[in-house]
């Protein structure tokens, strides 16, 4: 067996971009560009990058919830893009996700009862008799009483509902989750309750997972490795120790100056990147963050780098590595 649960190789997703009279296709949004990662059994690794990187497009084509352009993403062996939608489903009970925004994802007219109980009930796990109670346990293990199952998705706080969508996507005893920014619509004071509990959660069910956040200090705590991404493309990779203390790519660098320091007395050198990342329709030549880089040179524009190894386990995509 694999110490890797999942496998993704070169990941590319282009959305066509319609004109014109004819409406035909006049471009493409490259949101994903050949992105390659794997993920060890137990592990959580963070996928960070500002909006429009296309790290949220990642965690939907891992899940085959996108149509993928071109690419490969083997899940415990298997390439998920090659199943039958009859084979996708057993695969689906494994690999489940959690939404930033619960609350549009759960039926406002559904009591918590009923959402975890279809849930189950969708994937056939256990029976009708028992369902009752795997449902009080689910809600329990989230930090919620079996008193919350009979209220509405409305009577609960952004944390709790996010609570709930854990629950549901716990039915189905998955071994990986992707967590799709799933602290980023709370209240600071709570992100960090609901990270505590994934982290929780993460050891007791001994789950894998592919964290997604816009923010480095999100994952911090909760991530083995971290990779960062920027226009589609993974920028760096390495463990959570070595990115947060000696990160090795500008835009880390750039993304880290803005986390604040735990230490009294101790500053990161701010780096305010200037204007927004580009279109993905049309990004720079050579390394896609030439344009915001301050330590670009003459061959940024006219190469791609590629993810080299500066340390252990530890990847960086830029020319001045050395
Ligand atoms: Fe900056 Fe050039 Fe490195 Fe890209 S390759 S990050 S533009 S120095």
């Amino acid at each position: 067996m694999s110490d890797h649960l999942l496998q993704v190789e070169g990941l590319v997703k282009h959305f066509p971009v319609r004109g014109g009279a004819l409406n035909r296709i006049v471009s493409q949004v490259q949101a994903v560009n050949g992105v390659s990662f794997t993920v060890r059994r137990g592990e959580v690794l963070g996928l960070v990058g500002e909006s429009g990187s296309g790290k949220t497009t990642v965690g939907r084509l891992v899940l085959r919830l996108e149509d993928t352009t071109a690419g490969k993403v083997v899940f415990d062996g298997t390439n998920v893009l090659d199943l039958s939608k009859r084979d996708l489903r057993r695969f689906r009970k494994r690999m489940q996700i959690i939404f930033q925004d619960p609350y549009a994802s759960l039926n406002p007219r559904e009591k918590v009862r009923t959402v975890i109980g279809h849930a189950l009930a969708l994937h056939g796990i256990g029976t009708p008799a028992s369902r009752p109670d795997r449902t009080v346990e689910l809600i329990e293990q989230v930090g919620l009483s079996a008193a919350h199952l009979d209220r509405f998705p409305h009577e609960f706080s952004g944390g709790q509902r996010q609570r709930i969508g854990i629950a549901r996507a716990l039915a189905v005893n998955p071994d990986f989750l992707v967590a799709d920014e799933p602290v980023s619509a709370l209240d600071v004071s709570i992100q960090a309750q609901v990270i505590n509990l994934l982290s929780d959660l993460k050891e007791e069910l001994d789950l894998t997972m592919l964290f997604i956040a816009h923010d480095l200090a999100v994952v911090e705590h909760i991530c083995d490795r971290v990779a960062v991404m920027y226009l589609g493309k993974i920028m760096e990779i390495a463990p959570s120790n070595a990115l947060y203390r000696t990160p090795n790519h500008p835009y880390t660098e750039a993304l880290l100056s803005a986390v604040p320091v735990p230490e009294p007395g101790r500053q990161r050198k701010r780096t305010v990147l200037s204007g927004d990342i580009p279109s993905p329709i049309d990004p720079p030549s050579g390394c896609v963050f030439r344009s915001r880089c301050p330590r670009a040179e003459a061959i940024c524009a006219e190469e791609v780098p590629h993810l080299k190894k500066v340390g252990p386990d530890h990847f960086s995509a830029c020319h001045l590595t050395t």
